[in-house]
């Protein structure tokens, strides 16, 4: 363990921002966090609980009962988690999950900043999405979150790919309410269907690929077949940061594609939920700096 200064910052007006999850230890988020805190001067310290479904009622009586004023949801506890909160916002009702709560003096409030983490970081790269259609193969928890934000935030038209597998079933459900609730076309196809998948792609201005492909053990290996696929107008994003440069990424790079990696998502989703505990703007290029 590396030696670690807090008693210069932790006193006993210090504020509890937590995360709760299984596993965990591996987060980057404490060291955002942390760090952003430091450097506005604010008396929050962010802190990782290693906790499963099994705890996870008592947990969040026990933050609630603390007045934690917020804390991150990860894995396994993101959708077991809302029967526990107050309310929740649009965008965790229809994913059904949430992976940020806010207390707002005891009344507990769950949202999903992943998909504001991928519109910002589409509107940071100088893409206009309001009006537009996209593409996102994928189905799991990162890629329904960015499928609801994007109809909830004006996208024309969504199409959803993803292999046959239990995420499609799920995204059937998904696409039941999007079509309910918002003004955007959602439609839903099988990844198998190339044919629909390349004119998926070559009438889409957005592809977002939020499988994880290109990530280990899927290094060098990406959803789509081959990149004549992908066309020039066409912004390609891919929610993996690591690697930086995934296949996908360096066949959009060869295709003349806008493209870029899944890092400002990241950073956004964390800022996202830094600002609704903190009020305060998280400062992003600071923040890149510390963690990369
Ligand atoms: P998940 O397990 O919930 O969903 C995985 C999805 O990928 C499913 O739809 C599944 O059908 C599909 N899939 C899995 N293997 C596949 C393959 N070989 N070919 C095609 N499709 C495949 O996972 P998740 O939490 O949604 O994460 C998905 C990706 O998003 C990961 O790469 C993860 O690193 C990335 N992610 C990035 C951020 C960020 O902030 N940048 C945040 C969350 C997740």
């Amino acid at each position: 363990m590396g030696k670690i200064a807090v008693t210069e910052r932790v006193t006993g007006h210090t504020e509890l921002i937590g995360l709760i999850a299984y596993p965990i230890r591996h987060s980057m988020s404490p060291t955002m966090h942390n760090e952003a805190f430091k450097k506005l001067g604010l008396d929050y310290v962010y802190v990782c609980f290693e906790i499963d479904n099994s705890t996870l009622e008592d947990t969040v009586k026990g933050l609630r009962a603390m007045k934690v004023r917020g804390w991150n949801v990860s894995m396994p506890n993101k959708g077991p988690i809302i029967q526990y909160l107050d309310k929740l916002t649009p965008v965790s009702q229809i994913v059904g999950a949430c992976n940020t709560v806010v207390n707002d003096n005891g009344v507990l409030t769950g949202t999903s900043t992943d998909g504001t983490g991928a519109m910002e970081a589409l509107k940071a790269h100088g893409v206009e999405y309001v009006g537009k259609k996209m593409t996102v193969i994928g189905a799991g928890g990162a890629a329904s979150a960015i499928q609801v934000q994007a109809a909830l935030d004006g996208v024309r038209e969504l199409t959803i790919i993803n292999r046959k597998d239990a995420f499609f079933e799920q995204a059937k459900s998904i696409v039941g309410k999007l079509r309910e609730r918002t003004e955007c076309i959602v439609n839903l196809y099988d990844l198998a269907d190339t044919q629909r998948l390349r004119q998926e792609l070559d009438s889409s201005d957005i592809y977002i690929d939020a499988t994880p492909c290109g990530m280990k053990p899927l290094e060098g290996i990406a959803s789509i077949p081959d990149k004549t696929y992908l066309h020039p107008g066409l912004v390609v994003m891919d929610t993996v940061y690591a690697p930086r440069r995934t296949k996908l990424l360096q066949w959009a790079e060869e295709m003349g594609c806008h493209n870029f990696n899944g890092l400002d998502m990241m950073l956004y989703q964390g800022a996202t939920a830094f600002k609704l505990w903190t009020g305060k703007d998280m400062p992003i290029d600071f923040i890149r700096d510390v963690l990369f």
